[in-house]
């Protein structure tokens, strides 16, 4: 069972405000440590769900860059190396890596990184670590996300919307 997190100005227990995308952050109901943070990301998600309009052309073109190196290139490569024998498996494993970038979010507690506000392990605590693992996934997952924005991008722009 996870410790229950305490407010690091009054040591009461925080409360977990959990928002529509999956993301969550802690404050605390006696002292209002970390409210600002969580009504700054309320305020930024209204801002994204209010944002309208086709992305721009130059943001599309970078994200089929990405798309490019991420997807196309070890695909050449492969086959260069290998020939067609391991394209299936390569198919697979991008398939999957593609529907799980686009259907994950990791959300973690960027304040509790590690000690002193630093990734520095603290050997006395399982949250950072936890913390540090949902950051590195998140960046992992981070090409596999501009492959969707790459589609999704390029039919919002024909589309005009
Ligand atoms: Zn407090």
């Amino acid at each position: 069972m996870r410790p229950v997190e305490k407010c690091p100005t009054c040591n009461d227990p925080v409360i977990r405000e959990e928002l529509p995308d999956g993301s969550s952050f802690p404050f605390c109901g006696g002292c209002g440590w970390g409210a600002d943070r969580l009504e700054a990301a309320r305020a930024g998600e209204l801002e994204t769900e209010t944002e309208g309009g086709p992305p721009s052309v130059a943001f599309v073109v970078a994200m089929w860059v990405v798309t490019l190196l991420v997807v196309v290139a070890p695909l050449v490569a492969l086959l260069v190396a290998s020939g067609t024998k391991l394209l299936l498996h390569y198919s697979v494993a991008m398939f999957c890596y593609l529907v799980l970038a686009n259907t994950v979010s990791p959300a973690w507690d960027d304040t509790n990184m590690g000690l002193w506000g630093t990734r520095i392990n603290n050997p006395f605590s399982l949250e950072d670590d936890r913390n540090r693992a949902l950051a590195n996934l998140a960046l992992f997952l981070l090409p596999g996300k501009a492959v969707g924005e790459a589609v999704t991008g390029t039919y919002r722009l024909i589309r005009g919307s």
